[in-house]
């Protein structure tokens, strides 16, 4: 006799422990599992390496996926609010399982299940924001939430015995220990800290990005410049970024494009400082802020080299003067 075949779910992994243990919960069923992952603009570098190594370690298929342009504007104008700082987890988490439900459809899994835990994140996680996730995202009494399952009403994988509900968890609130504990008893590690990859949650980048959307910078370069070097906001409205290290130095080279202007401190241990866009009005300023970061910063001028994507475009003379408002052009802190 053919074994009957073995049922599929689609769960959200994100790297985090809560995630995690929820696919753990659902394979204790005998239920495989496909991870699904949201590659969003805002993740920071190492992420996805953390959600691939623990879908390995817990032996599920992951598929990961790109968030498209209309991911930016839902992080613009989100419609459900944000929590402490940018993040718009309850639209974001719509989002996401409007993709996880299409692909669930897609490979004929049979629901789709999340490592949300009842009232642990003040923003997302109330009884009625999940009720709002669910609906909004087309998946009304179909969703499971292992973690929480026996303080929410049957989902219809429980009402059709997919699931067996007496094996789920009645998990709330914010403390970390019960699935602390259960991380140990399942030999679950690698996992990241909650919302560790998310930039959005974090103050500084925050700030940034919020600068950004109020100059219409919102295309892929500009978010990922976000991440590296000091910001400056000139009062002509152009932005100047300052390396911090060489690597920065080399990665904002790699967004000098004909619009731009690249500035260092010659003759002396410089940073590298991106100006977009370069008008010539500005170069004063861009040379300034770089002198400012350079082993140079003690003088009041020194010789600066100016460069565009086409090549030089001369020399000239950075004064320490140009930037003493720099403090309050700073965007964000780093
Ligand atoms: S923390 Fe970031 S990735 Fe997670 S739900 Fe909120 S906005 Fe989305």
């Amino acid at each position: 006799m053919t074994p009957p075949s073995r049922a599929t779910a689609v769960g959200l992994v994100s790297g985090g422990l809560d995630s995690a243990l929820a696919v753990k919960l659902v394979l204790e069923q005998g239920i495989a599992v496909i991870g699904y992952n949201l590659r969003t603009p805002f993740l920071g570098g190492g992420n996805e390496a953390v959600v691939r190594t623990l879908a390995e370690n817990l032996g599920i298929e992951l598929v990961v996926e790109d968030a498209g342009e209309d991911y930016v504007e839902l992080v613009r104008s989100p419609r459900y609010g944000r929590g402490a700082a940018l993040n718009p987890c309850v639209d974001c988490h719509i989002y996401m399982l409007r993709r996880a439900e299409a692909l669930r459809r897609e490979r004929g899994a049979s629901f789709c299940f999340t490592g949300e835990v009842l009232g642990q994140r003040p923003m997302s996680q109330w009884r009625r924001q999940l009720e709002l996730i669910e609906r909004e995202a087309g998946l009304e009494g179909k969703l499971l939430r292992p973690l929480s399952a026996k303080l929410l009403p049957p989902t219809r994988p429980e009402e059709e015995g997919l699931v067996d509900r007496r094996k789920l968890l009645d998990l709330r609130g914010r403390t970390r220990r019960p699935q602390l504990a259960l991380a140990k008893a399942y030999g679950v590690a690698g996992y990241s800290s909650p919302a560790g990859g998310c930039l959005l949650t974090d103050k500084n980048f925050a700030a940034r990005l919020a600068d950004a959307f109020a100059h219409d910078e919102y295309g892929a370069d500009d978010i990922n410049l976000l991440k590296i070097g000091r910001h400056f906001r000139l009062p002509s409205g152009a932005k100047a970024i300052v390396g911090r290290n060489e690597r920065e130095n080399e990665k904002i080279l790699e967004y000098l494009d004909e619009g731009g202007a690249a500035f260092e401190i010659v003759a002396v241990g410089s940073p590298v400082t991106l100006l977009r866009p370069s008008r010539e009005d500005d170069w004063p300023a861009g040379a300034a802020l770089t002198l400012r970061y350079s082993d140079a910063r003690e003088s009041d001028a020194a010789e600066a080299r100016v460069w565009s994507s086409k090549g030089e475009l001369g020399t000239m003379a950075a004064r320490s003067r140009e930037a003493a408002n720099s403090d309050e052009w700073r965007v964000g802190a780093g």
